[in-house]
């Protein structure tokens, strides 16, 4: 089926929900599309602590479903499905999108698909995924309980999922790719002070090992290598940015985030970029919500015709 459409907003994580919300309010003809349920990857967040206006904090389970609804009360219609390819029209044309059973043809387009946890890429990760390799502590936390587990990487993720993981564990090991944390100071402290966390510096992960079970990992450290014993590895090494069904229609750096300009318009007019797939992203709820925002602002600006921008 072909559907025209004048905006359309492609992902329904913070900044897709958010760019929905706000051309949902400016009564622009405007559909989001999103693959799974609404929220993207704060559904999996135990605790959103640095989001504005909580200060309490609030589960990103919470919070997710919250920006759909307000999206929703505006006015916002949703659809589901994956898009799997863009063709970009010159100014003023449309913008064809195809998932696998519909064909969007749409005026302007918000890019926020997000972005996916990366994958170590050592032996044993694949195998063990679903059976002790985890990308989720709120998800695979509690199959641990009482038990030792690891955690890879220095960075917020990995420092808000000790954090979680260290309530449920009997002890939580952070390993730590160089003799320093990515995280930010609230967190680090946090973990340095915890009893049952321990993080070993300048060591990385060669190898998962289990049976039907994770049950540990190959350590290599500065004193040499090692097995530790654990029940699961918790994998938080960065963010990948799910913009590889977008081919070359728009820029990207060559880390494959989409190039942006201060309006988040893209190399191609009529597309913008919102949220943790842009190039120079902050990567924060607050700040995809803010992208959302912006975004949507300038594509009814876009949409309105030249004398408005
Ligand atoms: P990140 O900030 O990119 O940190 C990734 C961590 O994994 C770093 O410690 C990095 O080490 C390490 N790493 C990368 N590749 C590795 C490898 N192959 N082997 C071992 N270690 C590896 O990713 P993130 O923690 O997922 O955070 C992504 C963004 O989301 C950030 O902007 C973050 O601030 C934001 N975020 C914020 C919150 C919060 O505010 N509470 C929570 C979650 C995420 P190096 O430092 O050596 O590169």
């Amino acid at each position: 089926m072909t559907r025209e459409i004048d905006l359309l907003i492609i992902g329904g994580g913070a900044a897709g929900l958010s760019a929905g919300l706000y051309a949902a309010r400016s009564r622009v003809d405007a559909l989001l599309l999103e693959r799974m349920g609404s929220g993207g990857q704060l559904v999996n967040v135990d605790r959103v602590e640095n989001y504005p206006g909580f200060p309490e904090g609030i589960a990103g389970y919470e919070l997710g479903p919250l920006l759909a609804q307000q999206a929703m009360d505006a006015g916002l219609v949703f659809a589901y499905g994956e898009a799997q390819a863009l063709i970009a029209a010159s100014e003023g044309g449309r913008h064809t999108i195809r998932t696998d059973d519909e064909t969007y043809l749409a005026r302007a387009v918000i890019l926020a698909g997000g972005s996916t946890l990366a994958r170590l890429g050592v032996p044993g990760e694949e195998e063990f995924e679903g059976r002790g390799v985890s990308y989720c502590a709120t998800c695979d936390g509690e199959f641990c309980r009482d038990q030792p587990v690891v955690v890879v990487g220095g960075g917020d993720s990995a420092l808000d999922e000790a954090l979680y993981l260290a309530e449920i564990a009997s002890a939580v090991t952070i390993i730590v790719r160089r003799d320093a944390f990515r995280a930010a100071r609230v967190a680090q402290e946090r973990i340095l002070a915890h009893p049952k966390c321990r993080v070993l510096y300048n060591a990385t992960v060669a190898a998962i090992r289990g049976d039907e079970q994770v049950r540990g990992v190959d350590l290599v450290t500065p004193e040499g290598q090692r097995m530790q014993e654990t029940a699961g590895a918790f994998i938080y090494v960065g963010l990948a940015p799910n913009t590889a069904w977008l081919g070359d229609a728009v820029a990207c750096d060559p880390a494959g985030h989409v190039v942006a300009d201060v309006r988040l318009e893209t190399s191609v007019a009529g597309v913008f970029a919102a949220g943790d797939l842009r190039q120079h992203s902050a990567r924060q709820v607050a700040s995809s919500v803010g992208d959302g925002a912006t975004a949507a602002i300038w594509a009814e600006r876009y949409l309105r015709g030249p004398h408005s921008r």
